[in-house]
């Protein structure tokens, strides 16, 4: 892969048409014509006023959360529930990115990482929580209740959100449920279970998860309670937020105390800037920070990333191992249909048909699997759990390029994961399906250019070019099932994002105009603006166009 950088080119001045030719002619094209062509296209540049003068250039990019755009008329309107400004989720983007790759790429159940994953870690800390109370509390206890409001309500039929929090109350954690645990529950929905506290056994089931207010006054769209009760009286309760990504908070929480990062950056310009002065990669100085935040060796943040990867690859195989038979859960009646795309594509005489087909039916395959609830991983989230498997199995089973590569590409797809939770959100019911399919896309686009061992610059160019054009993508799961329209669009979001590398491995990359860090901003400010309708909720868009028979 050709990387047409000219970083000389980025200090001259950009009124100068001639400082607008690049000193590399690309390959195959004539010198003279080339440097006319651009000189013609500068000039224009500088006639339309449309080129940065140089101090634009050089300052740096302003941070979301120093740029929030504020209310001016004609604006669509924000989103019913506001998020209080005291949520870590909030408040994060002050301070230097601090999230490790363990926090952020989670094992769990699909079908949501905000709407089964967070939940099932909600009730799970409750639980544990619950059981530290002292004994003669607990010997009083008769009921756990779980309240589910917002967006959790809107859609939580459609994403098992009830049997996930059952799940967590009875002891399940996400990375080693049995999905067949989850099955039987939606197979036989009046299953009584005993919840162990103390000496007391506590008898819970679906009826004491309940689907409570959709609208109303909430620091979150994902707020949910959990309570233990004797009788009428409260032993405990707690109000928690899943605040998306399967990432949780609590009211009241305050983020734990890490270990100052090596490297400490709050933009992709500092990231970046970071691995050019040290003559290495964004992968690079994401595995120092990784070692110093956790305190880890790198053996075994290498470990922890394997598994991750390894999982995706399973999630693929698995996928794609089902029968065009097989009909996913729920009223939609979806069939799966990676195995036939992937056969159909191989079987296509043209090169570029099997490539964009088989990279589809990897996204479809571990789409599908989150479809049917089984295991996925959240990168970000379990809606978008196809687009980074897609690559990964591509560029592993299919390509063969060495691991080592593919785990560098896993910690710069982190990277720009991060700094989208850090200054925007990872969470559809806070920014629509470009906070999901979007971020993933963008992910898998930093992960390809860094396995071919792309500049940071190349590498953040295609990260900006794949969430660029994700910008303003709603979120309308139709019947609030997590399949119409997010099966096919993981594989969308899988081709976008081998697209914005073809397309940043090829152009000269110091011209790009747009840089991840705008573009977090636009995110972060679309997201703001977007309907709330538009947010996990069902009530606009295909789920409300779409008529099932
Ligand atoms: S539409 Fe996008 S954001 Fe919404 S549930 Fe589907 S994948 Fe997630």
């Amino acid at each position: 892969m050709s990387n047409r950088e000219d970083e000389k080119h980025d200090d001259r001045d950009s009124l100068d048409p001639s400082a607008q030719v690049p000193s590399d002619i690309p390959p195959g094209l004539d010198r003279r014509k080339f440097i006319m062509r651009s000189a013609v296209i500068s000039a224009a540049a500088v006639m339309n006023g449309c080129t940065r003068s140089e101090t634009e250039r050089k300052a740096p990019p302003p941070a979301a959360a120093d740029a929030q755009p504020t209310a001016t008329s004609g604006t669509k309107p924000g989103p019913a529930v506001p998020l209080s400004a005291d949520l870590n989720v909030v408040k994060k983007g002050q301070g230097p990115v601090l999230t490790t790759v363990d926090e952020f790429y989670k094992v769990g159940p699909g079908p949501s990482s905000s709407h089964t994953i967070g939940p099932m870690r909600i009730t799970y800390d409750f639980y544990q929580r619950a059981a530290m109370l002292p004994a003669d509390k607990l010997s009083t206890a008769t009921a756990l209740k779980v309240n589910l409001f917002g967006s959790l309500s809107a859609t939580g039929k459609g994403h098992g959100t009830e049997r996930a929090a059952l799940a967590g109350l009875v002891g399940k954690e996400p990375a080693t449920v049995d999905p067949k645990f989850l099955d039987s529950l939606r197979d036989n929905p009046d299953q009584t279970f005993q919840v162990k506290l103390g000496d007391k056994s506590i008898p819970v089931s679906l009826k004491d998860i309940i689907y409570d207010a959709t609208k109303g006054d909430f620091k979150h769209p994902n707020t949910m309670t959990v309570t233990l009760l004797a009788g009428n009286d409260v032993l405990l309760e707690h109000e928690y937020y899943s605040v998306g990504g399967g990432f949780i908070e609590w009211k009241g929480s305050t983020p734990p105390t890490k270990n100052p990062p090596k490297y400490p950056f709050r933009t992709m310009k500092e990231l970046r800037t970071y691995a050019d002065t040290n003559n290495t990669t964004i992968g690079k100085i994401m595995l120092a920070n990784e070692m110093s935040i956790a305190g880890r060796s790198e053996e075994e943040v290498y470990a922890f990333i394997d598994k991750i990867i390894n999982a995706m690859v399973a999630t693929v195989k698995s996928g794609l191992a089902m029968s065009e038979d097989d009909v996913l859960p729920g009223p939609i009646k979806l069939h799966s249909k990676a195995a036939t795309v992937y056969k159909r594509a191989m079987d296509d005489s043209y090169q570029a048909e099997r490539g964009i087909g088989s990279l589809s039916a990897f996204a479809l395959a571990a789409s599908e699997e989150n479809g049917r609830g089984h295991l996925v991983i959240t990168a970000p989230t379990g809606g978008s759990a196809g687009v980074m498997p897609s690559l990964v199995y591509g560029l592993l089973e299919v390509r063969k390029v060495p691991r080592q590569k593919v785990r560098d590409g896993m910690l710069a797809a982190a990277a720009v994961g991060y700094l989208c939770k850090h200054h925007a959100t990872l969470s559809a019911a806070e920014g629509g399906c470009q906070a999901e399919i979007g971020v993933a896309s963008a992910m898998a686009a930093a992960l390809v250019a860094t396995a071919y061992d792309a500049k940071s610059l190349v590498v953040e160019n295609a990260a900006e070019s794949a969430l660029e054009h994700h910008l303003g993508m709603t979120c309308d799961p139709v019947a609030g099932y997590v399949q119409v329209p997010c099966i096919e669009r993981c594989a969308f979001g899988a081709v976008k994002a081998w697209t914005a590398f073809a397309i940043a491995s090829n152009e000269i990359a110091s011209r790009h105009r747009v840089n991840f860090d705008e573009t977090v901003t636009a995110l972060a400010q679309t997201a703001r603006d977007m309907n709330s309708k538009y947010k996990e909720t069902s009530e606009a868009g295909l789920a409300q166009s779409v008529t099932l028979c």
